[in-house]
């Protein structure tokens, strides 16, 4: 059933469909309304988290929710790993690295059984049932031998990392486009290493989009012409020789903007747990609430300071098309949730939303010789570049003594290693005199574009963090003025957020 409602709730482009779908042949007790952003004929690409995907149930749910969009237009999914899975899979292939070869194994087969579980609950045919199983058999299979191999070796590369950890998308997308038949649409599993091209860096692959671009259109486009509802895998990609590689943990976001941009798509939806982007973590800050909408620039400003609603990367592919990007609840389908537009739209005050960053180590490079040095900084973040850790904050005392910089603690190990090499013969003749690491630290984020031109948010945020007595380490504001971000010990993270969420009216 489909009819034209009113503006959406917060002003959203002002046509809205709902569409009633019977669950129940699924198992699913409730009938929903889906309200969309828009109805079009356009493109929707569509990524479901892990969430989303979580059990029978979820996957059912997010059937419903493709099978709704492509019959409104045309649709792609894009789909994680279920809940948990990669974890767990990233856990089999270090205990393989380390000689459990069996206890890796079980781990497969716990694996496969979860899989099949779901697939007994969702696919009533056993012809159906056997097309998929054969599927997430051949998966698994790989997967023990991936295991078997890193066992004997007892090594564990990159690239055999990717292909371990990427096994939970070659698994859940199979069984959503299943499902996504089992509601009458025509439906196909599409591994991404036959849509997005990257580079060779495995583990966190950028993509190359020219080619991205013509792979995945030469790929998508006569599937959806077909009527076929292509459910792509998130996370993964291959390089141009078609080796497969990961775009880094929670990818798949990325994933979806990289194939919205590929294919020109109308909007991309992301389908989460909460609606949309929040004033705060809602697991830190309870009385969080939804943003209506938010402009790239500062969901791009939360999502680099550790706003795990979006992958750092996400809106990067999108933002020369100016495509939209929704974030919305998987579990609240009728709720609009966040619209990420190029400009946002304004709720007056400034700021807009709070985050953190909590795994942070802060790495000092200095002492007093280093005045005499000229190229310390260049050499210090050319090193950063190399070994790709992403720097989140940098001070510079006046002095020049001393260099200081935030990375996110996974990134700190190589990170120093690689400073320590190349600064090795500074520190032998006393010319650097110390690389320092502090890894108990957190970057807190204040964000908002309209900060720029209203007085005032520096000092407020300070003097709320005074008053409960939270020391500041380091403090860094953008020259764009769209954000404020400064250091703190990570055990005061949860009182600086509700201190700040509360001063500038952030609540409900
Ligand atoms: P998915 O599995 O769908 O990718 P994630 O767990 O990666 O979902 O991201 C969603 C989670 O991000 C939410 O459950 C919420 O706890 C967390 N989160 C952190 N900051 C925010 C924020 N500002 N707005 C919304 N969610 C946030
Ligand atoms: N499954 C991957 C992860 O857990 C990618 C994602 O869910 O976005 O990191
Ligand atoms: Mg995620």
């Amino acid at each position: 059933m489909r009819t034209h409602g009113k503006a959406g709730m917060w002003g959203t482009p002002d046509l809205a469909v709902r569409m009633e779908y019977d669950s129940g042949k699924l198992g699913v007790e409730h009938k929903f309304g889906l309200r969309w952003s828009e109805m079009s004929a356009g493109l929707q690409v569509m990524k479901f988290g892990g969430t989303s995907v979580g059990n029978a149930e979820c996957i059912a749910r997010a059937a419903q929710i493709v099978a709704a969009g492509a019959r409104a237009g045309r649709c792609v999914a894009v789909v994680s790993a279920m809940s948990g899975v990669t974890n767990r899979l990233i856990e089999a292939a270090k205990t393989a690295q380390g000689g459990g070869g069996e206890a890796a194994a079980d781990a497969m087969d716990s694996l496969r059984e979860q899989h099949e579980r779901a697939l007994r609950e969702l696919v009533k045919g056993e012809a159906e049932r056997d097309v998929v199983r054969k599927k997430l058999d051949a998966v698994i299979a790989e997967g023990l031998r991936f295991c078997e191999g890193t066992a004997l070796l007892r090594e564990l590369s990159p690239r055999t990392m990717d292909a371990i950890s990427s096994l939970g998308e070659r698994l859940s997308a199979p069984l959503v486009a299943a499902v996504v038949r089992e509601l009458g649409l025509k439906s196909e599993a599409v591994e991404a290493t036959e849509l997005i091209v990257t580079d060779e860096f495995h583990g966190g692959a950028e993509p190359r989009m020219e080619e991205t671009r013509k792979k995945s259109q030469a790929r998508i486009l006569p599937l959806l012409e077909r009527g076929v509802v292509p459910i792509a895998t998130g996370f993964l990609g291959a390089t141009a020789g078609g080796e497969l590689t990961t775009l880094g943990r929670g990818g798949s976001d990325y994933s979806a903007t990289i194939l919205g941009a590929a294919l020109d798509a109308d909007e991309v939806i992301i389908w989460t747990d909460v609606e949309g982007v929040l004033t705060a973590d809602p697991r830190l800050v309870k009385d969080a609430q939804t943003i209506p909408e938010i402009s790239y620039r500062e969901a791009a400003e939360l999502a680099y300071f550790g706003a795990k609603v979006l992958h750092p990367k996400t809106l990067r592919p999108v933002v020369q098309a100016a495509i939209p990007v929704w974030i919305r609840n998987s579990f609240a389908p009728e709720k609009l949730g966040t619209k990420i537009t190029p400009d946002g739209r304004s709720i007056g005050g400034g700021v807009k939303a709070l985050t953190a960053i909590r795994d942070v180590t802060l790495i000092s490079v200095g002492g007093p010789g280093i005045i005499g040095l000229p190229d310390v900084v260049g050499r210090t973040f050319s090193t950063t570049a190399e070994v790709r850790a992403s720097v989140l904050l940098i001070s510079q005392s006046s002095s020049q003594n001393d260099i200081c910089f935030g990375v996110s603690s996974a990134d700190a190990q190589r990170t120093v290693e690689a400073l320590r090499k190349e600064f090795a013969s500074d520190l032998d003749h006393h010319k650097v005199e110390h690389i320092r690491v502090d890894p108990q630290i957190a970057i807190v984020a204040v964000v908002g574009q309209n900060m720029c031109g209203t007085p005032g948010i520096a000092g407020k945020t300070f003097a709320a963090l005074g008053r409960e007595g939270v020391n500041l380490i380091a403090i860094a504001q953008g020259s764009s003025e769209t954000n404020i971000s400064f250091v703190i010990e990570e055990q005061a993270v949860v009182r600086a957020l509700q201190a700040l969420h509360g001063e500038f009216g952030l609540g409900k």
